[in-house]
């Protein structure tokens, strides 16, 4: 079987809880680690479907603010792959992002954060900028991985933040935005500028950005676009 769809799932507060930012920051982390509501059964419907390819992209900006470490995130990603696991998940690929661009660098500075991690601040014009979500450069990562040509696959983003809808519309493919009454959110904000809710207005783009409420929602909007194909194809 080869894969028709490349799905890309956000990590925190899309599978995950992270009321506090840069999860995995506290020495007992794993304490705190739950699942939003809907995000086992989603995934699971997800997961199941053997032609799907489904990779975790995750931004983990607190790498370069000096609050994480790659090894770190790496074990919490390994950690949440082995739950995910024991609850018939199979999650295909874990990407994740550890740079901020100049100008958040910048905003740190300015409000005196220490131990900033200069090796993860990115220059004006560093290609590695795509990495950041809403580019699409870790669901480029990922399709690499599973040598998926980038170009015909069938494309979806999902995630609780503007930026990761935007990723999945960017990319070409659909952006689909979770915005979820359990999910208490901290210092991120829905659709902050209400620019997907705008976007959502055009007739062009009817059927590339959707908002639901949590990832079984998600799941159905992307299983259906799978039956539909699979009506003209086989
Ligand atoms: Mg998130």
């Amino acid at each position: 079987m080869t894969y028709e769809i490349l799905i890309g799932i956000d990590r925190d507060n899309t599978i995950n809880f992270d009321e506090e930012a840069y999860f995995g920051s506290k020495a007992n982390w794993k304490e705190d680690l739950r699942f939003c509501p809907g995000a086992l059964d989603g995934l699971r419907k997800l997961s199941e479907q053997p032609n799907i390819a489904l990779a975790v992209l995750t931004s983990q900006v607190g790498i370069a603010k000096g609050v994480l470490t790659p090894e770190r995130v790496e074990e919490v990603n390994h950690t949440m792959d082995q739950l995910l696991r024991q609850e018939g998940v199979n999650i295909d690929s874990w990407q994740y992002c550890p740079f901020v661009n100049r100008s958040g660098a910048e905003r740190w500075e300015k409000r005196d954060i220490q131990g900033l991690n200069y090796d993860f601040v990115l220059e004006d014009g560093d290609a590695r900028s795509n990495l950041k979500k809403p580019g699409d450069g870790l669901l480029r990562l990922a399709a690499q991985e599973f040598g998926i040509d980038y170009d015909s696959i069938s494309k979806f983003v999902v995630g609780d933040r503007s930026s990761d809808a935007l990723c999945g519309y960017n990319a070409g493919g659909v952006g689909i935005l979770i915005n979820n009454p359990g999910v208490g959110r901290g210092p991120s904000s829905f659709d902050k500028t209400g620019k997907i809710e705008s976007m959502l207005d055009k007739p062009e783009n009817e059927g590339k950005l959707y908002i639901v409420s949590n990832l079984v929602e998600a799941a159905e909007i992307i299983l259906g676009s799978l039956e539909k194909s699979t009506k003209f194809y086989r």
